[in-house]
């Protein structure tokens, strides 16, 4: 059985970058039968709140993943004790005394001499008696995992075979000073406990990985297949940041996108699937091979989106906007059809329905009032249906020699306003006569 992952920090509104690896999770879980658990990395109990992890539930919902299973980091602290303990007694954890002014000044002095700033594992040479002394002076100590220094390998689903040299890596620090876990342990007790069988996340995460499989070992864990996809940035090349406040998806809602052109462009932007209308996240499932996730940059236009969430729209069909069109007055096909070739996004509809409903401004040239007071004269009896359109003309072009742009734009500009929008056969039936004889002069 598939068992995937989403492990978002609840330390902000989440961005597309996030939303990228929450899609790829799902996708892979929908394709393979299998489970897909969201898990609140909150252990950072300065940064983290329950209401950004409730925004994450909302906004993961908007793009239409639904979990199998919620799990909060802050309510499994037994767990992590109990490995914690674990580590220590198989001498793989040791409590380390030195502040973060002594650690700096060791990493200035190893960079003075050309060395690389690595933790000197000074701690370990610790006897009981220097740690009780240390902990007599008021020193809490933290805790570092001792790694094996062999190379690290895996296979990884998406980058293929990686190596990751742990031996040019400081043994991470895993609980802090206050006895709060940092991300690593954690993350590798609840893969292990949840019985996670493909961790998918951004390559940011390659060299953790190193670090996280000997613990898996340490801890007797299965561990799990890795997949590492490239990082989303914004049009300029710069990552996402919650801390620098970067657009959030919650952002993207509020602007009348759809979930699905944003679920589109956070997944397949950077693959070689292309970026085109979708009806559902199993189409994208479906297709979406992790072969096809590019080992470059994945670089997010927002134009493309734009275009993107039009072309949506200009394919939804009347079933999937009903009730948005409901809440808004707006019932029928019809004016559905008529409309959404369009729309740039869902909203512009309140605008452009008022071309049916009315009321509308209509644009009348002075040299064009005769010809409007005879079409006015000639608008044919009702019943009207599609036809109406070319029989109406039709006459007036007879009647006035008038043909092309000097024969429809008088009637676009005064029955609409405007230069430019729906197909007027389709929309004089829907305004009506009596609507029409009101905004011809
Ligand atoms: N909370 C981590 C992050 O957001 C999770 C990484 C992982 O998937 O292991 O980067």
């Amino acid at each position: 059985m598939t068992v995937v992952r989403w492990a978002p920090s609840p330390t902000g509104r989440i961005h597309l970058g996030n939303a990228r690896p929450a899609l790829l999770n799902w996708f892979y879980a929908r394709r393979n039968g299998g489970r897909y658990v969201l898990r609140m990395d909150d252990t950072d109990h300065a940064r983290s709140t329950r209401e950004f992890a409730d925004g994450i539930e909302v906004d993961l919902a908007w793009l239409g993943v639904t979990p199998d299973l919620l799990v909060r980091q802050s309510e499994r602290t037994a767990l992590y004790d109990a490995a914690k303990e674990r580590l220590i007694a198989a001498g793989r954890l040791y409590p380390c005394y030195e502040t973060e002014d002594e650690l700096d000044r060791r990493r200035k002095r190893a960079r003075a001499l050309n060395k690389p700033p690595i933790y000197d594992r000074a701690a370990l040479k610790l006897t009981d008696e220097d740690r009780a002394r240390l902990e007599a002076e008021g020193r809490k100590p933290h805790w570092r995992f001792k790694l094996d220094g062999k190379p690290v390998q895996f296979d990884d689903l998406i980058k293929g075979p990686q190596t990751v040299n742990t031996a040019s890596m400081s043994d991470p620090v895993l609980v802090r000073e206050d006895g709060s876990y940092l991300y690593t342990l954690p993350s590798v007790v609840d893969d292990i406990d949840l019985g996670i069988t493909h961790v998918i996340r951004g390559e940011d995460h390659v060299s953790n990985t190193g670090t996280q499989i000997e613990i898996f070992e340490a801890l007797g864990g299965q561990i799990p297949t890795f997949a590492h996809h490239n990082l989303l940035t914004d049009s300029e090349g710069q990552g996402f940041s919650k801390r620098l406040g970067s657009q959030s998806i919650a952002d993207f809602r509020a602007e009348g996108y759809e979930p699905m052109a944003i679920a589109i462009m956070a997944s397949i932007t950077g693959t070689s699937l292309p970026i085109e209308t979708y009806e559902t996240l199993d189409e994208i499932a479906n297709r979406l091979d992790f072969g096809m996730i590019s080992h470059g940059a994945a670089r997010f236009d927002p134009a493309e989106l734009d275009t993107l969430n039009a072309r949506l729209l200009h394919a939804m069909p009347y079933e999937a906007v009903r009730a948005r069109l409901s809440s808004l007055g707006l019932e029928g096909e019809a004016i559905w059809l008529l409309l959404r070739d369009n729309l740039g996004k869902f909203d512009d509809i309140k605008e452009l329905s008022k071309l049916v409903t009315g009321p509308v401004d209509p644009v009348v040239a002075d040299e064009d009032r005769d010809f409007l007071a005879l079409a006015k004269a000639l608008l044919p009896p009702e019943p009207w249906d599609q036809t109406t359109w070319s029989h109406w003309t039709d006459a007036l072009k007879t009647a006035t020699g008038r043909k092309g742009k000097a024969l429809f734009l008088p009637l676009r500009l005064a029955l609409t306003g405007r230069h430019d929008g729906p197909e007027l056969k389709s929309l004089l039936p829907l305004v009506g006569r009596t609507a029409c004889l009101d905004r011809l002069p």
